[in-house]
């Protein structure tokens, strides 16, 4: 392994899914739901495949079904008009769109500055592409942004913000007034701003709004997305990115010699996905906000401080109520304890101490299985 990515060895999901299978737990771990998508949705998927709709390779920018569907949700979304041919990126899920975007647009020895706890893969990708990663930590308990020391780190070598939101793991949902600060900061001097935006549709507060909407921003924003989260086929890996054509075609340049072009047959089923009536987002949305309050509470009666997320499908809590500070070790020994998985939030941190004792549960899950993991986690008491 080169010294790039040295340190970075295997993911902290990948480690404990392994987990929760080596020792039969349930796995509130990795966000992944244990419910599948629409059903219609996996039929158009078997359609395509039938019909030998994307059997062979597709266009390089995404099939044009697709691209169309995703530059009319922006429209019927945010009232934001996406030239299809020119401004839309189809790619592996989001997570090769970042990886794209970042090795497209760094130079090395570029900084980038990102709010952490970062999504994992940001550390690595930046890492990859030479860039040098300048972290601003969010803290607990509301984990905003502290946009003083945003405008303090930013200097001549900065290239371009890394954004999420809403953000995982925290759950924290930028505002309005947030967002026109950093879009603010990044028109003054002159930055990009790749911004992961992954659970636009789960925001149970306030409301998403895309930074690529705020004065300044449509020619410096790399917007991505995925249909994994929002349809809940998370295996399927179609992402993509909305941007002004000369980044679209920056990014375009990179994904040719990542995958060329990204599997054919999900690519229209994501088309009809993303034409689904109002009523199936608003449900979505509504799902999962009682589940948040339904883990939400049941973590709080178990002895966890609970931080609740105004987006995502993600919980942060804190452990110190059990008078325990390390996260990491307590995730390891949470199966034996008591048959549960979690992720040990200080594993997305630079700073040692930010994180130490945060934990993060996942609530895309059955409403019966997050009963038992709550029942199991009470032993902890
Ligand atoms: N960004 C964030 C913030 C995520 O939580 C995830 C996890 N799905 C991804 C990116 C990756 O998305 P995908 O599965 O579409 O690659
Ligand atoms: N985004 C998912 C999470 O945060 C994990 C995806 C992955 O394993 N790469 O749990």
């Amino acid at each position: 392994l080169n010294r790039r990515l040295a340190g970075f060895g295997t993911t902290i999901f990948a480690e404990m899914s392994a987990l929760a299978v080596r020792t039969g737990s349930i796995n509130l771990g990795q966000g992944f739901p244990d419910t599948d998508g629409p059903e219609e949705i996996r039929e158009a998927a078997v359609r395509a495949l039938r019909d030998g709709r994307g059997n062979q390779y597709p266009p390089g920018p995404g099939v044009p079904e697709l691209r169309t569907a995703i530059a009319d949700h922006q429209q019927r979304r945010y009232g934001l008009t996406t030239d299809p041919d020119t401004e839309v990126l189809v790619t592996a899920g989001a997570t090769e769109a970042i990886a794209a975007a970042l090795l497209a647009l760094l130079e090395p020895g570029d900084e980038v500055i990102a709010f952490e706890p970062f999504y994992d893969s940001y550390a690595a990708c930046i890492a990859m592409a030479g860039g040098v990663r300048v972290p601003l930590t969010l803290r607990a308990p509301d984990f905003r942004p502290d946009l003083d020391a945003l405008r303090d780190a930013i200097t001549p070598r900065t290239r371009l913000l890394l954004l999420n939101s809403p953000h995982n793991p925290t759950g924290m949902v930028l505002t309005r007034e947030e967002l026109t600060a950093i879009a603010q900061l990044a028109v003054e001097h002159d930055l990009l701003v790749v911004t992961d935006e992954v659970y636009e549709h789960l925001v149970f507060e306030g409301e998403h709004i895309p930074l690529i909407s705020l004065p300044g921003m449509r020619e410096r924003t790399v917007s991505i997305s995925s249909a994994g989260k929002t349809f809940s086929y998370t295996g399927w890996k179609v992402g993509w990115v909305v941007a002004a054509a000369p980044l679209v075609a920056a990014v375009r340049t990179a994904k040719q010699y990542l995958t060329y072009v990204s599997a054919g047959p999900f690519q229209y089923a994501v088309a009809e996905a993303l034409r689904l009536p109002d009523t199936y987002f608003e449900d979505f949305r509504s799902d999962l906000r009682r589940k948040r309050d339904l883990l939400g509470e049941g973590l709080r009666a178990a002895g966890f401080e609970v931080h609740r997320p105004q987006g995502t499908y993600f919980i942060t809590t804190d452990i110190t109520p059990f008078g325990e500070k390390d996260a990491y070790a307590f995730c390891r020994a949470l199966p034996e304890r008591c048959g549960v998985v979690a992720i040990p939030n200080s594993v997305f941190y630079d700073d040692p101490d930010a994180g130490r004792s945060q934990v993060r549960f996942t609530f895309c899950k059955k409403d019966d299985v997050l009963h038992e993991a709550v029942g199991r986690l009470r032993r902890l008491a």
